[in-house]
């Protein structure tokens, strides 16, 4: 059985003594059986947020890196500054970074590969906006945002990558996927990739749903075969519905 990942994406949220507190009591309070936690805070609470969860097994991400080890890059952080402020994993591609900051599919990739080459996990994010939904392009674009976002990566380096599924129109809205509507897109990007690899690859793959997961919703998201976990923005911002949301994953998958 794949084990589900609920991690929090903090986005541009929260100060210095704010995230620590909240890593500290996620910690002190989820019982994280059988599932792997994150959480995702801006860039310069890495290091705070990773110290204070040193030990307790507690996954921390940096939300974007650039593709470069070092240079004249004003403003960017590399791979291995992520890796050397006490991260253990980074998030790339997500609808923020592609849709605000223009990120495209060629950047996403090159993030991907270097950030797996510094030695880091990789959270990659796909999905469609609500015109693409609309227009009936929901495969195309996931199958695109795999396929480039996984080009040049090596079956052995999938084992560090998971995927999250978050249909645009989803994020941030109140909107949620219907439970079958997620399972219907997870269950293609698991066969893209077993094309695209080998079933053995594409099994061992999480895939988390991402886009308005609440405490109430959760559960019957992460009952859907194909869903591992999930990506939370917002209700990630607060202890008792980020515990909630793990306890749903437990739930979900009979832990
Ligand atoms: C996200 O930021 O990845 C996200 C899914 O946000 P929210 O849960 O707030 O929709």
């Amino acid at each position: 059985m794949r084990k589900p990942y609920v991690a929090g994406n903090w986005k541009m949220n929260l100060d210095r003594a704010g995230a620590v507190k909240l890593a500290q009591e996620v910690a002190r309070q989820s019982d994280g059986r059988g599932v792997e936690v994150g959480v995702a805070p801006p860039f310069v609470y890495v290091s705070a947020v990773s110290e204070a969860l040193r030990g307790t097994g507690i996954h921390v991400a940096a939300q974007n890196c650039y593709y470069e080890a070092s240079g004249a890059f004003t403003g960017e952080v590399s791979p291995g500054m992520v890796l050397d402020a006490g991260a253990d994993s980074v998030i790339i591609g997500h609808s923020e970074r592609r849709h605000i900051f223009g990120e495209t599919d060629e950047q996403v990739n090159k993030k991907v590969r270097s950030a797996l080459a510094a030695g880091l996990n990789v959270i990659l994010c796909i999905g469609e906006t609500l015109d693409e939904r609309e227009a009936n392009k929901t495969e195309s674009v996931c199958e695109r945002h795999t396929r480039e976002g996984l080009k040049g990566v090596a079956a052995e380096q999938m084992a560090k990558v998971v995927v999250a599924y978050e249909p645009v129109w989803a994020i941030g809205t109140g909107k949620t996927a219907t439970p079958g509507q997620a399972q219907e897109v997870h269950a293609f990007v698991r066969g893209l990739v077993a094309k695209l690899y080998n079933k053995q690859t594409a099994d061992a793959l999480r895939i988390q749903y991402g886009g308005s997961v609440k405490a109430d919703n959760a559960l019957e998201l992460m009952s859907q075969a194909d869903i591992d976990g999930a990506l939370v923005g917002g209700a990630s911002l607060k202890v008792e519905p980020f515990l909630a949301i793990i306890a749903a994953a437990q739930k979900a998958k009979g832990l």
